[in-house]
């Protein structure tokens, strides 16, 4: 079982014909609203993966719907705790596809420490703890979830120095994409080998991902493919390599699966909704 300490946001998109500017109003020209957070992202990717997810994290007493559609998607949503409001990002998208966001945590960032414990009761040695830096609670569920002898990942997204200091020493896995490996190096002074995390996997968006296992570097090419959107790539990335992982596939094996589900999510516009499942990934890229 993979437990996800996650964010759910409620993602709220404006069409618009260039991004605001200071002082200026805005008519939109289009409005979207559907379920995002890269927790909640990543609870959907495992499962649709067939892996078996609980989600840890809060909603507001409007997030209903949120907790639905994780439902709907095979998360297992019991330990989502009701808070204020439910965190929501305003999305402005003009028209080259140019985005500017701004994310209101709500209940993300109030998440008590009794639901993360009550939560990491059921889970034992072997099941699988991942997060991302977009809830609070991060370093001591991660220090909870090594003390169960669980395998612990961190998605170092969106990046922040402390936040992934403070859990890097209870880490059997850091998945971050390129530019936030820039951003590690840079506050730790030290290289991906150098940090004392057994795998660290860095993805490289259309040139792939590489493997840090020890003093070892492995590449993974990508599968060629035109994107359209490539929001939700990494989320979906991760939710599979974790549902690999989680079952006992080896590293190689998650990653080559997990490239698969990246490839064909930058196909296809949307997030949440439209991550793809096990039988459309395997249809998608046979052998
Ligand atoms: P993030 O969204 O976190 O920045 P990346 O852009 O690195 O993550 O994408 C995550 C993974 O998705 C990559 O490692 C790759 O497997 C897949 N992917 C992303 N963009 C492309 C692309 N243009 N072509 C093929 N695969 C892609």
């Amino acid at each position: 079982t993979i437990f996800n300490l996650g964010s759910i946001n409620a993602d709220i998109v404006y069409r618009v014909p260039h991004l605001p500017l200071p002082g200026e109003t805005l008519s939109t020209t289009g409005f979207q609203r559907g379920l995002g957070g890269k927790g909640a992202n990543m609870s959907i990717a495992a499962a649709r993966a067939a892996g078996r997810v609980v989600h840890i994290g809060a909603v507001g007493r409007d997030g209903d719907w949120a907790v639905q559609s994780l439902m709907e998607s095979g998360v297992h949503t019991q330990h989502i705790q009701r808070a204020e409001t439910t965190g929501h990002a305003i999305i402005y998208v003009d028209e080259t596809g140019e985005n500017t966001i701004v994310i209101h945590p709500g209940a993300n960032r109030e998440i008590s420490m009794s639901s993360v414990i009550a939560a990491l009761s059921d889970a034992t040695q072997g099941d699988t703890f991942v997060t991302q830096n977009e809830t609070n609670m991060q370093a001591d569920a991660v220090r909870i979830a090594a003390s169960k002898g669980m395998r612990t990942a961190y998605a170092a997204a969106p990046f922040d120095a402390d936040a992934v200091q403070a859990v890097l020493g209870d880490l059997d896995l850091l998945v971050l994409n390129e530019v936030e490996a820039q951003q590690l190096e840079t506050a730790t002074g030290q290289t991906l080998t150098d940090i004392g995390v057994p795998d660290v996997v860095m993805t490289l968006g259309a040139k792939g991902c590489r493997w840090f296992h020890g003093k070892q570097a492995q590449d993974f090419a990508a599968h060629k493919v035109t994107p359209v959107d490539t929001t939700g790539a990494g989320d979906t990335f991760t939710g599979y390599l974790l549902a690999g992982l989680d079952r006992g596939e080896p590293m190689e094996q998650a990653i080559r699966l997990a490239q698969k589900a990246g490839a064909l999510m930058v196909q296809r516009q949307g997030t949440a909704d439209v991550i793809p499942d096990l039988k459309d990934v395997r249809d998608a890229f046979p052998s």
